[in-house]
């Protein structure tokens, strides 16, 4: 009876084993694991989500210098670019794509560029104060013009090297534009003429589901006035949206409500954010 008792203990000490052994090796293989400034010889096996991320300078030592981040994974997909702070004083957009760089994605490449404008968010205003010009306003830019112009020619010319898929752009509005019209916020404005609605719909579906109160579900609007980053993103042939949050909202809903329309977008791309 002792000797029974003895094997019933090995036999369920090596099934806890096994168990443990199990769990550990679940969670070290579903992890994001990043190496930045570097890329290349990181191949992820079939169960490992392997992300890496690089960073680009642009417009160094300038007032306008920022950071663009390149987060891809070994698997191949869409191109996704965010850009964040094309104006200044809407805050949530430049917060949203800044937290959105430590991000991990399981197939595809995810382009941040969350400080569009760094001298329009030094001052908290729309506009760069040097030239007051609108950065929306001045695609697909001017290589030779002032700095707002020649912002966006470098942000244009990411664009024309990358070919994403999407490109993003984020902001805030004073008001809902179910309250309000014209105010624009909580809406998704999808370039007149472009022609893939139906994911913006779909879109629209998936984010609404989450959000409780129907007064703060998003709208899509067509449109884009010329000069705006989705109008000469969308005529180079590629899709193109903005997000518009309200400035009325907490901060930090806001900021959800960017995560939540990036990765919403990325899923029904088959990519998933980790
Ligand atoms: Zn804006």
């Amino acid at each position: 009876m002792f000797g029974k008792h003895r094997l019933s203990a090995i036999v369920y000490l090596l099934a806890l084993a096994i168990f443990l052994l199990t769990i550990t090796g679940e969670i070290s293989n579903t992890s994001p694991r990043f190496r930045q400034g570097h890329e290349g010889n990181n191949v992820g096996t079939a169960t490992e989500i392997t992300a890496v991320r690089n960073e680009r300078v642009l417009r160094e030592t300038t007032e306008w210098e920022t950071l663009l981040y390149k987060i891809s994974s070994p698997n191949e997909g869409p191109t996704v670019m965010v850009i964040g702070g094309i104006h200044g004083n809407e805050p949530a957009g430049f917060k949203a794509v800044s937290e959105m760089t430590s991000w991990a994605i399981d197939r595809g490449t995810l382009l941040l560029l969350p400080r569009a404008n760094e001298p329009a968010i030094a001052e908290r205003t729309r506009s760069a104060p040097q030239d007051g010009l609108d950065l929306n306003r001045s695609f697909p830019g001017n290589a030779n013009g002032v700095g707002t112009e020649v912002m966006a020619s470098v942000i244009f010319s990411v664009i024309q090297e990358f070919e994403p898929d999407w490109v993003i752009d984020l902001h805030e509005a004073s008001n809902f534009e179910r309250k309000v019209p014209g105010s624009l916020g909580q809406t998704f404005i999808y370039p007149r003429g472009a022609d893939s609605l139906d994911i913006v719909q779909e879109l629209k579906t998936a984010v609404n589901r989450t959000i409780i109160n129907e007064e703060h579900h998003f709208l899509i609007l067509r449109g884009g006035t010329t000069g705006t980053l989705i109008n000469a993103v969308n005529a180079s042939g590629y899709e193109a949206l903005i997000v518009e949050t309200v400035t009325k909202m907490p901060m930090e809903e806001r900021i959800d409500f960017h995560h939540q329309v990036v990765s919403s977008l990325l899923y029904l791309l088959e990519i998933t954010v980790y």
